[in-house]
């Protein structure tokens, strides 16, 4: 079985010390190394697995088991290797740049909307091998499917089921809050992140994975992609400091080509044919085009 990071030592009331309660807001304590519990008493158990679920109701979602395991293979092959070394660049030259600074060499992440936990997973192994630099990582996804996959493989980042829209942190604990090609909350997101902290919000380009695209939905609407609404939704209530965008290709064969289609919405609504035509495919040369939005909260006007 494995075990939770809330069950470590030295890292327990650290973890503990993040979290608060979705229902009451109120901090928690873990009792019994098995039960987070607030003062007002509601209490959530920890998983066997070692996750946490912390949704005040059951919430199901369109992502299930099949789809994050095709996305674990996938992500094993290094489909994100270039994004995932991006983002560890990005974060580990933040902590060069607070060097000497108040907050010191602490690095608190989180991964909002997290899925299986690889980007986070990868990213966390990667600061420590590359810089020496130990952050402490917290997975949050609304599908208990993923969370339930990551806290099986990764067992040094506190995974929880939460809603983006209550997320169950105190105010202004993490210093990075990562969103990988994942729907974002605005509000929550600045109320978590300390005043110089970043948001790493990853969204795809015009050109993410065209090549499944066009055999998809070759000449039907959804042939096309703009991501114009999600960056104007990103600079209303953002400071952006920085675009990096990125852009490279890989080749898939099968059985990847088949875990591409698993893992992708966009085959959610096409046409059975066309899907068993990709499936089909020997070999796919696929491109992975997005930009990297890094964001600051705006500052408030008094
Ligand atoms: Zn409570």
């Amino acid at each position: 079985m494995p075990k939770s990071v809330l069950l470590s030592d030295g890292l327990a009331d650290k973890y503990a010390g993040l979290l608060k309660c979705p229902i009451c807001h109120n901090s928690m304590a873990l009792i019994n190394k098995k039960s987070l519990i607030c003062r007002d008493k509601h209490c959530f158990d920890l998983a066997k697995q070692g996750y946490v679920n912390l949704l005040s109701h059951g919430i199901k979602t369109k992502y299930n088991k099949q789809l994050f395991e095709a996305r674990k293979l996938l992500a094993q092959s290094g489909f994100f290797e270039p994004l995932n070394q991006l983002l560890c660049t990005l974060i580990g030259n933040l902590m060069n740049n607070s060097e000497g600074k108040a907050q010191g060499p602490s690095l608190n992440i989180v991964d909002a909307g997290c899925g299986e936990g690889s980007h986070l997973a990868t990213i966390q192994q990667k600061l420590l091998q590359s810089r020496g630099i130990q952050p402490l990582g917290v997975g949050m996804d609304l599908a208990k499917e993923g969370i339930q996959m990551a806290a099986r493989d990764y067992g040094s980042i506190l995974w929880c089921v939460a809603d983006l829209a209550q997320c169950p942190f105190g105010d202004q604990q993490f210093n990075v809050l990562l969103n990988i090609l994942s729907p974002a909350n605005y509000s929550e997101f600045a109320r978590i992140l300390t005043d110089d902290g970043l948001i790493i919000k990853v969204v795809p380009e015009k050109d993410y994975l065209k090549e499944l695209r066009e055999i998809l939905y070759k000449e039907t609407a959804k042939q096309d992609y703009s991501n114009a609404k999600t960056r104007e939704l990103f600079e209303n209530h953002l400071q952006l400091c920085k675009l990096v965008p990125l852009r490279y290709s890989v080749t898939l064969d099968q059985p990847l080509i088949g875990n591409l289609v698993q893992m992708t919405p966009l085959t959610w609504g096409a046409e059975e044919t066309r899907i068993a035509k990709v499936l089909k495919l020997e070999s796919l040369e696929i491109t992975i085009d997005l930009t990297i939005m890094v964001g600051q909260k705006r500052e408030e006007r008094s």
